[in-house]
């Protein structure tokens, strides 16, 4: 076999001569012969493979010694060398973690205020209630509802395990309810149903048809993150006025929105339930994500389908406008669901947004 002399490898390889002694010293890329007399180095062909992982992993910023054992491993156990880079940045995500909530404590800490989104007003605050109801006709309830200081979320469970889907589900975002993210709310916000799809796809896998819907806002003091994947809803309640701020990812909607069907035949549509989106073993979904600036007075109603499909509009802003504390709003619409026949399980949360104690 010909040898390539350290400069065309260099060439080949894309490292640096520089770079190739480098890792000959730490014994990461042992040249094929050097040169008794001149002390030039020779590489086989073959080693390109090699120069070029050393290379990768160079780059993803892993200390030498990790390398060479990764490079060991890479030869005869590719699978535990594949093992070793996972375990290497799962590490690194949980240093960069720590690293993250450090430097928002010294941000709000340097700056002497609370942590807010930069260039808004002073924070406002929210209060809220969650909760989930079997509802009259099924057997078991796969919705469920989450409110927390930052995080709001409904899901809707579908297949054997939806119950565990949907839980799994808010459980993968549960993580933002700690240190606001130090990037944008919405990037954090999708990082998290990525999550999210990672455990369902672990669920799907044994129970495959399970999945779940999601529908969940973050809150950052003044702003508020929505993400939504299926037929799971956002409303807003401002000024009186109720408006619904996601668009179902259903067959039906599709319908609708192509003027096929009238709103009236939607109501009692055959595929209903038939979702174009959800959370489940197939394809990453695509989250519908959008920003909302708070107001005092606003309120936020997330919701599943078995509240939707059988209360009207009208009732439910009549009843999220009704004087009463969010606990209230919730227990309102659940029995107003219940009372129009309960035919699905009902997942709702109210949010509203106030102004801070003084
Ligand atoms: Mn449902």
């Amino acid at each position: 076999m010909d040898l390539l002399t350290i400069g065309a490898f260099s060439r080949a390889s894309r490292l640096s001569p520089k770079a190739l002694r480098l890792y000959d010293s730490l014994g990461l890329l042992t040249p094929a012969h050097v040169d008794e007399v001149s002390g030039y180095r020779f590489y086989r062909p073959d080693q390109l493979e090699q120069a070029r992982l050393v290379a990768w992993l160079r780059r993803l910023g892993m200390p030498l010694a990790r390398i060479g054992a990764v490079c060991d491993l890479a030869r005869d156990a590719p699978d535990q060398a594949a093992q070793q880079v996972a375990a290497y940045w799962a590490e690194t995500e949980a240093e960069l973690a720590a690293r993250r909530a450090l430097a928002n404590h010294l941000i709000s800490y340097l700056s002497r205020e609370e942590p807010v989104m930069p260039g808004t007003h002073p924070a406002l605050a929210i209060r809220y209630a969650a909760r989930s109801d079997i509802g009259r006709l099924r057997d078991r309830n796969q919705d469920t509802a989450y409110a927390g200081r930052r995080l709001l979320a409904v899901a809707d469970g579908m297949g054997t395990g939806g119950d565990q889907a949907s839980a799994a589900v808010i459980e993968a975002l549960k993580p933002l309810e700690g240190v606001l993210p130090a990037g944008s709310l919405l990037n954090a916000m999708e990082d998290a149903v990525r999550q999210a799809g990672a455990a369902v796809r672990d669920l799907a896998a044994a129970d495959p048809g399970t999945g779940s819907t999601l529908t969940a806002m973050l809150w950052s003091g003044s702003q508020l993150a929505l993400v939504h994947v299926g037929d799971t809803r956002a409303y807003l309640l401002r000024d009186g006025e109720l408006f619904q701020i996601t668009h179902d990812h259903s067959v039906v909607q599709a319908l609708l929105d192509e003027g096929k069907i009238t709103p009236e035949e939607a109501e009692s549509h055959p595929q209903r339930s038939l979702l174009l989106q959800a959370i489940d073993g197939g394809a990453s979904a695509e989250p519908d994500v959008s920003l909302h600036d708070a107001r005092a007075g606003d309120r936020y109603l997330l919701c599943s389908d078995g509240l939707t499909a059988v209360v009207p509009a009208g009732a439910i802003r009549d009843t999220l406008a009704a004087p009463g504390d969010p606990e209230q709003a919730v227990g309102r619409l659940i029995d107003l669901a219940n009372q129009a026949g309960g035919p699905d399980n009902i997942a709702c949360v109210v949010a509203e947004v106030v102004e801070p104690r003084p």
